[in-house]
């Protein structure tokens, strides 16, 4: 419920509010108290009046329940919830871990396949040389192989035909 209070019952100062039934009430302090929110009580969300000092030094112990208090099965529903959220949150948590588990492995691939591939320019580049070496070869033998014909066909040409 959404209420306008031009001026408060007490009737000192204009004050507007969302949701308020009620004049807020002052905390020990003497200072008009905010609506706040608690989580760790039966009825998680259930909002309430607090000191506005809460969280520094200057704060007094007031309080107030702000809403009701819900049915029990209200409680019931919530803490389900809250489970619920707790358990996607952990499963959240454990993808998080194997995600990052997959790219520690996808880097180590990656290195693993970085070296493999160092490896294998290697090999192919003594494999070139290697290659080159034997078709060099290859050739002076075809040359020697020539000159020694070349040489039989001489002689038998000089024993021969003289
Ligand atoms: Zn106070």
């Amino acid at each position: 419920m959404r209420t306008h209070y031009g001026i408060s019952r007490e009737g000192s100062s204009s004050i507007s509010s969302s949701s308020v039934d009620a004049p807020t009430p002052r905390c020990h302090c003497g200072v008009r108290s905010p609506i706040r929110t608690a989580w760790k009580c039966d009825y998680p969300g259930r909002r309430f009046y607090g000191c506005s000092g809460y969280g520094t030094s200057r704060k007094c112990s007031f309080f107030q329940w702000y809403d009701p208090e819900p049915p029990p099965r209200y409680s019931d529903v919530i803490r389900r919830f809250l489970e619920a959220n707790e358990g996607i949150r952990s499963e959240n948590t454990e993808l998080k871990k194997t995600r990052q588990e997959l790219l520690d492995e996808l880097r180590s691939l990656q290195h693993t396949l970085d070296e493999t591939r160092a490896d294998l320019e290697a090999a192919i580049s003594a494999s070139t040389a290697m290659e080159d070496n034997m078709l060099a070869s290859v050739a002076t033998t075809r040359r020697r192989g020539v000159l020694i014909t070349v040489l039989i066909s001489v002689i038998i040409l000089l024993v021969f035909y003289r």
